[in-house]
């Protein structure tokens, strides 16, 4: 996978490597003195992080607006604040149940022994995320974090360095540096970060600098979570409700300008489909957004060097002789000056473009044709595993055969993107997308340690196993293997 981020803007605060020592030595320390707080404590906690980041809303959609360009207030709204909202509401509601000692069966032959699990928290997490939704990703898994009792550290995306500041600055009101800090500073900062002995650490961003991050951490063998990111499929049937799926695509490729690790990335079709769905998804764009340029509604792509890359796609594809078709007629050097890319269709499409090769994160939509269902799951499986994969159709019997044999991190049916904002489901990727996976009960237990304990009982039989080995252990043997 191609590393999205061509270029690398400078920070003027950055936090020393001694101090991410210092911070982490300082969390370590004062989670010993409490390693399993209680209920009251954790509710607080939560509570306090929903306070301050619902309480500086405003300072939030400013600060994140600057650092992309231009992001529209209400695509902050939707993916940011109504998803930590949503969190750390569940959250609440959620976590005196997964936070007790639950009760494991127990074989027959151990009986009357007990077993049970008791969730623990690990210690100290480290939580690197990355620029497309600043807030929200480092403030979900930090909602997991601290519901299951740990206390945090987290390296925001040197592309957002408004919002990290603002984010150490709002979260420094409610928190110790013992409980939860903000590292700020460029990539030195996080590649020191990723080095540091956490109890685990989530990084979401690229699957290549997640390789970088999981061999990092492979050497302290400190256990990962890795949030990645790859070419999201939609596989589009013929029973599909062209009504339904235009607008559902239009939205969740364009939301955020494209800059979404879920955003559909690819379009697989019947070919006599094709040209239609293109003109319709064109329609539909122009419709939502009827001018790009100026438009308040429609997000900046983050830095010149991703905008420069998207053009880059487009050209390569053009050349090896792919058809593109671009919604609107804004003037092209206003465009690239503010960094605004329309939707922009591209079909004849070809393995050998780099369109069809790299995650392309930006509103550039290329499709692929497929005759049949089997030659739709070809063209998903001769890829890497996916983050996300949509299926839009009415046939139900097609629509569980998608969802037996295709393999990706989430799945949405008849919707891109909604699969991840649902904190009763876990949310992850699978192979190159990722591993591991957090959001409600999942994330409790990703960043909790599930400790199985055997309770023995002063009747237990186990006396009978005990050496010197007699007629009658060799009797107590052959019992046991009558009943297991
Ligand atoms: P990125 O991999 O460039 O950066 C992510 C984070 O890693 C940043 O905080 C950055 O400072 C840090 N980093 C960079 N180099 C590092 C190094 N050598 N060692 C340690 N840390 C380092 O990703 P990005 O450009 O910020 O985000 C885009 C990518 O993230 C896309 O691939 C997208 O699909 C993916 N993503 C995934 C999810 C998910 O939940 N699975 C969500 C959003 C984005």
């Amino acid at each position: 996978m191609v590393r999205i981020n061509p270029d690398k803007p400078s920070t003027a605060n950055t936090t020393k490597p001694s101090e991410l020592d210092a911070v982490l030595k300082a969390q370590r320390a004062a989670f010993n003195t409490n390693p399993n707080p209680d209920w009251p404590s954790r509710k607080a906690k939560l509570e306090t992080l929903r306070d301050l980041i619902l309480g500086h809303e405003d300072e939030f959609v400013k600060a994140i607006s600057d650092d992309f360009g231009h992001r529209a207030v209400e695509d902050t709204l939707i993916s940011e604040f109504l998803v930590i909202q949503g969190g750390i509401s569940h959250a609440i509601k959620h976590t005196p149940k997964w936070m007790k000692t639950r009760k494991a069966p127990t074989a027959l032959q151990y009986k009357p022994a007990r077993n049970v699990i008791i969730p623990q928290p690990l210690g100290v997490i480290g939580i690197i995320s990355p620029w497309n939704y600043p807030l929200q990703l480092a403030i979900m898994p930090l909602v997991g974090a601290l519901g299951a009792g740990n206390r945090a550290m987290i390296k925001p995306s040197e592309y957002t360095p408004r919002m990290s500041e603002l984010l150490k600055e709002v979260l420094s009101k409610g928190f110790t540096d013992d409980e939860v800090f903000v590292a700020t500073g460029g990539v030195d900062v996080a590649s020191a970060f990723s080095n540091l002995n956490f109890d685990h650490l989530v990084f979401t961003g690229s699957t290549s600098v997640g390789r970088i991050v999981g061999e990092a951490a492979g050497k302290n063998l400190v256990p990962v979570t890795l949030e990645l990111g790859g070419k999201s499929p939609v596989i589009i049937d013929e029973s599909a409700n062209m009504k339904l799926t235009v607008p559902r695509i239009t939205n969740g490729k364009l939301l955020n300008a494209g800059q979404t690790c879920v955003a559909p990335d690819y379009v697989i079709m019947p070919e006599a489909k094709i040209n239609s769905f293109a003109d319709a998804m064109i329609e539909q764009a122009e419709s939502f957004y009827p001018t790009v340029a100026g438009n308040d509604d429609y997000t900046t792509i983050i830095a010149d060097g991703h905008y420069a890359r998207l053009q880059d796609l487009l050209e390569d594809a053009e050349n090896k002789g792919a058809k593109i078709r671009t919604a609107g007629d804004d003037d092209k050097q206003q465009l690239a000056k503010e960094r605004r890319v329309p939707l922009t269709v591209v079909t004849d499409t070809t393995p050998d473009m780099k369109i069809m090769q790299e995650e392309i994160f930006g509103p550039l939509l290329p499709i692929v044709a497929a005759e049949s269902l089997d030659e739709a799951l070809d063209t998903v499986q001769k890829g890497e595993r996916p983050l996300a994969l949509y299926w839009f159709g009415e046939d139900k019997k097609k629509r569980d055969k998608v969802l037996r044999e295709s393999i990706s991190g989430g799945v949405s049916v008849n919707e891109t993107a909604w699969h991840v904002v649902q904190e009763d489901i876990p949310f992850g990727g699978v192979g190159p997308s990722g591993m591991g996976a957090y959001h409600g009960e999942d994330g409790f237990k990703s960043f909790s340690h599930m400790k199985g304990v055997f309770i023995q009982s002063k009747f237990s039989q186990g006396k009978n196993l005990f050496p010197p080995y007699t007629d009658k252990t060799r009797k107590m043997i052959g019992l046991m293997k009558k009943i297991l």
